[in-house]
């Protein structure tokens, strides 16, 4: 959606010969109107009151967060002479005198500007430098502003940084980029670093208001909100979309720009209809749900959207489950809000992301499918059905409490105890729509963290399987016998059918893993059984797995992990 909203040339269609883009004429004048950049404006202010002006400054950040207008208030700081023609470097740049003036209307001849994007070359650079030896024709210092600086090719770069290890007194360079991994570290090293922050929500709301207002334009809080969320943490890109959405409600003889006259120039769908749909998929009432999206589909939607939609709720969903606070995301309307709380209450986390796996891959399967509506009514009989589903860790709990659970149909899959009968559904699920059915027991969400201790073999069989290395992981667990393991040592036994380069790529692996050393090697000794052996020995004792095995005579035991779903 930004990328329609951030084309100026769409705001300007409708507008008046004397229209400016709003993200133009409310560009920031001076370092205290960067909003939401705080700490880079007060390192800044620190430095040009001390005097302490560095030789190049990086600036990094997503794009639209402002790093050329800072690049502008920098070069514009640093040559400022004050309303007298008497100042020196200052925080506060007037914006009167020639320099700042200059500076601000892009034709200052001692600040000089080029996009590295669209002139990467080894000349481009050249040329740019070329007057770098001689001094500011009028200003105190020569301002070099590259944008996107880590497009430059590496012979660029090289030349740049001769400059740059010697640049005369009166140089100064400011740099911006949006992937600053990609600058090598010899320049780096050679600037001040900046890294400007995506905008928050409240801010760019207070921006866009504060506009909107000197603009004399009406604006719906909702709208506001819709804006600031399109916007992505970019001022720019919202102020495109006030632009846009101000010149249509004036089009149309609109008073006021309206939350649904946003919502209709964004493209959004309006959330109330994906509410209902998740809401039908998730009471397992796949008739209705179709329904809906044949109606969203007939009123223009793209059914890979509605999916995207789907992912969005369900996300959010979850964050509000685990932090309720995120449900006060000002981007939301009241109904959604209270709607959205409501729904994170009674759906549980194992069934939230468990619909979010289903839904991501189903996106995929939309995507390449030939017929994405096909696709997406698949997949919404797909997360219906399983919201009929007990997860593992409700059936446990149904048994443990007494409750029958029916036997396995004739196509369960091994792992998962049957498609419950819906007078258990709602129960089971996690899912009821109604608030007051009885609370659901909630498995614990496990965190999976990075760094991972290898205290076993069993740790590294689980940082294997954490790596999506689900080969060797299983490899691990069913085709070894471990004889030794030590901190960054292991040998094992491997079956005859294990492939003979095991040992090697386990190794190779865990080094690349842990930053440490493993060797890893394969010996003739019996070892001890196999993790899987292991697990299975033990699920077996284990008297609620037992009562499980009875409940489910043609299950199996195929996986067994700790954190279920
Ligand atoms: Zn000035």
């Amino acid at each position: 959606m930004t990328d329609t909203a951030s084309d100026p040339a769409a705001a300007t269609g409708t507008s008046a010969a004397n229209y400016r883009v709003l993200a133009r004429k409310y560009r920031p004048a001076r370092f205290t109107d960067l909003i939401g950049q705080e700490a880079v404006v007060r390192t800044l202010t620190n430095a040009i009151t001390s005097g302490r002006i560095a030789q190049g400054y990086m600036l990094t950040g997503v794009r639209g967060v402002g790093k050329t207008t800072t690049a502008r208030l920098i070069a514009r700081a640093l040559n400022c002479i004050g309303p007298d023609g008497n100042g020196g470097a200052t925080p506060d740049p007037c914006g009167v005198c020639v320099h700042c003036t200059g500076i601000a209307e892009d034709r200052h001849v001692d600040v000089l500007e080029m996009d590295a994007a669209s002139r990467t070359g080894i000349d481009d650079i050249r040329e740019l430098l070329d007057g770098v030896r001689y001094r500011p024709t009028s200003a105190r210092y020569k301002v070099y502003i590259v944008d996107e600086v880590h497009m430059l090719s590496e012979k660029a770069f090289n030349a740049l940084l001769k400059t740059l290890e010697e640049p005369p007194a009166h140089v100064k360079f400011i740099f911006a980029t949006t992937e600053i991994r990609k600058v090598p570290v010899t320049v780096l090293s050679r600037c001040q670093r900046f890294d400007l922050r995506r905008i928050e929500s409240d801010d760019l709301i207070r921006l866009f208001s504060d506009v909107a207002k000197r603009e004399a334009a009406k604006v719906e809080p909702g709208a506001m909100a819709l804006i600031a969320r399109a916007a992505d943490g970019s001022a720019r890109d919202g102020l495109s979309i006030l632009d846009q959405a101000i010149s249509q409600a004036a089009g149309a003889g609109d008073q006021t720009v309206t939350e649904q006259a946003v919502r209709d120039m964004l493209g959004l769908a309006d959330r109330a209809r994906v509410f209902d749909l998740f809401d039908a998929v998730m009471t397992g009432d796949a008739k209705s749900a179709l329904g809906m999206l044949h109606d969203q589909y007939a009123a223009g939607a793209n059914p890979v959207v509605v999916v995207q939609d789907l992912l969005e709720l369900v996300h959010w969903l979850t964050r509000v489950k685990i932090s309720p606070e995120t449900a006060r995301d000002p981007g939301l309307a009241e109904t959604e809000r209270t709607r959205g709380v409501t729904m994170a209450k009674a759906l549980s986390v194992a069934v939230l992301s468990r619909s979010w796996q289903m839904l991501l891959k189903g996106l995929s399967e939309a995507r390449s499918a030939p017929l994405p509506l096909q696709a997406v009514e698949m997949i919404l009989i797909r997360l219906a059905y399983a919201s009929d589903l007990p997860t593992p860790g409700d059936a446990l709990k149904t048994l443990q409490s007494g409750g029958v659970v029916p036997a396995a149909p004739k196509v369960t899959p091994a792992t998962t105890p049957s498609p419950a009968p819906r007078a258990m559904a709602v129960g089971s699920s996690g899912y009821s729509p109604t608030p007051q059915s009885r609370p659901i027991a909630e498995p614990v969400a496990t965190q999976t963290t990075e760094a991972v201790a290898l205290k076993s073999f069993a740790d590294v069989a689980l940082l294997f399987e954490r790596k999506r290395e689900i080969k060797l992981a299983a490899l691990l667990k069913r085709s070894v016998r471990l004889v030794r393991f030590e901190d960054g040592r292991i040998e094992f036994n491997p079956d005859k059918g294990a492939p003979a380069d095991l040992a090697g790529l386990v190794g190779k692996h865990l080094t690349q893993w842990t930053g440490q050393r493993w060797v890893v090697s394969v010996v003739n000794a019996a070892g001890e059984k196999t993790l899987y052996e292991q697990d299975e020995e033990r699920a077996k004792a284990d008297p609620l797995i037992k009562s499980l095995l009875e409940a489910f005579p043609r299950a199996k035991i195929d996986r067994i992990s700790r954190a279920e779903e």
